[in-house]
């Protein structure tokens, strides 16, 4: 089968590598669609060890497709039945997955080979985070599963409540999802970024108010949103440390932070220690999912509750996907899906 292999940064190839047999407990897929991300796209500019381990490595992780087939013990999942994973799934055995905080898993492997023709789900993966789904469902929105469920779990992780004043910075891919999991609870949210075009695709995603970050202050533009109080929430959806700061000085007193972002190993931030203590900041780093927020997210998706069209800009083939990250690279693309052949 072509697969798309990752060597080390700027290095990717379609390679010729023998198709997987599945195992006991495990599941081969025939990949329907698989989306381009902004975490591929960080990881082929510089490496990434947590997504991707010790190169060679296979490449991609957002995927759905159609069941080839079921090893011993994963009969339930047959041939020709349409299915969305996730690229992760607790050990059930460490520290954290006893005590429910499945994204701190001592064993979380993150599974990667999405650019390709088929992938192997592995049993820990089936057994948690496979999802049979609708005949109608189309594979390209059913992927979106996993980034959905990261907006979903770190929506929840902050208690959002209906009527809040939330604000987004950046207005990326994640920025989207977040927005519509907020909407979907009934929140108010101003998006800030860079680009008019970003914005104005969040305004069609159901965006209460964008500003530009180039044009205004953050600060200053969420408080007029706020009547000079501030937002209730913000998240932070850049992953740098710079907007990490902005971030933590826009909410307002008593207010919260979800630090969406991830930053480069090694990045420091400046806390404004005498503010988050007597304004009473909370906080929340937030990563990943579990499986019940990608249950969620997939239902979500069943019920179009997510602006797919907007986040999935086109459609290129196996092929093609060295040279569109060669050529994507210096730019933040939307989502683009990935349909073998
Ligand atoms: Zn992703
Ligand atoms: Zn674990």
């Amino acid at each position: 089968m072509k697969a798309v292999i990752f060597f080390g940064p700027k290095e990717i190839r379609l390679m010729d590598v023998p198709v997987p047999r599945p195992g006991p407990g495990e599941v081969l897929l025939k990949i329907g669609a698989a989306l381009t991300c902004g975490t591929d796209f960080k990881a082929y500019r510089q490496g990434h060890k947590v997504l991707l381990g010790d190169p060679p490595s296979p490449f991609g992780h957002e995927l759905a497709g159609t069941v080839v087939e079921s090893g011993a013990g994963a009969e339930a999942f047959t041939a020709g039945m349409r299915a969305v994973a996730a690229n992760s799934a607790p050990c059930d055995r460490c520290f954290f997955c006893r005590r429910a905080q499945t994204p701190l898993c001592d064993h979380l492997k993150l599974l990667n080979g999405a650019y390709a023709q088929y992938l192997l789900v592995p049993a820990h993966i089936v057994k948690h985070n496979l999802h049979p789904l609708d005949a109608g469902m189309d594979l390209r929105v059913a992927a979106l599963a996993e980034p959905l469920a990261c907006a979903l779990h770190a929506v929840d992780a902050m208690s959002v409540e209906r009527g809040e004043r939330i604000a987004i910075l950046g207005a990326g891919n994640m920025s989207l999802l977040l927005l519509s999991a907020l909407k979907a609870r009934g929140a108010c949210v101003l998006v800030m970024g860079r680009g008019p075009r970003r914005l104005e695709l969040a305004r069609k995603a159901g965006a209460d108010e964008t500003a530009s970050i180039l044009e205004t202050d953050p600060r200053k533009a969420s408080r007029k949103w706020t009547e000079g109080v501030g937002p209730d929430c913000v998240f932070e959806a850049v992953g740098r440390a710079d907007a990490w700061e902005t971030a933590l000085s826009m909410a307002r007193k008593g207010g919260r932070v979800c630090l969406f972002g991830g930053c480069a190993s090694g990045a420091r931030v400046e806390v404004d220690a005498h503010r988050v203590h007597y304004e009473q900041l909370t906080l929340r780093g937030v990563f990943h999912h579990t499986p019940e927020y990608f249950r969620r997210a997939v239902e979500l998706l069943s019920k179009s509750g997510v602006p797919a069209d907007l986040l999935i800009e086109g459609q290129i083939a196996l092929e093609e996907v060295p040279e569109y990250f060669r050529k994507m690279q210096d730019r933040s693309p939307l989502k683009t899906a990935v349909v073998p052949a």
